[in-house]
């Protein structure tokens, strides 16, 4: 989570909307929930307790959440189980092609 603030990386903008990126206290919380996406207050939190390899899977999950939700896609944004799979995959295939993805988003 360090990372995130090192790097200044405080919202996630899918289309037209900017979702402030937020890492909440979980201590604070009596719940399960460790991440959720607010389409009301444009928000991403994920909790201050995850490791950060769950934090980035998470922040995915959640962007994939907001992604399919633009994309009008509402049926698969309800299926938790896609969500899941479509995040974990597209992050393990960026991570698999970083050089691939540099030159994909290289705006010259
Ligand atoms: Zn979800």
């Amino acid at each position: 989570m360090e990372d995130l603030k090192a790097n200044k990386i405080d919202y996630v903008k899918i289309g037209d909307k900017r979702f402030n990126l937020v890492v909440f206290k979980k201590e604070n919380f009596n719940n399960d929930i460790t991440s959720q996406i607010d389409f009301q207050q444009s928000m991403i939190s994920i909790a201050d307790v995850l490791h950060e390899d769950e934090a980035k899977k998470s922040i995915m999950h959640n962007a994939m959440h907001g992604l399919l939700t633009f994309m009008g896609e509402d049926e698969l944004e309800e299926n938790e189980a896609v969500v899941s799979r479509i995040a974990n995959g597209m992050l393990m295939m960026m991570k698999d092609n970083q050089e691939l993805f540099k030159y994909l988003m290289k705006t010259d």
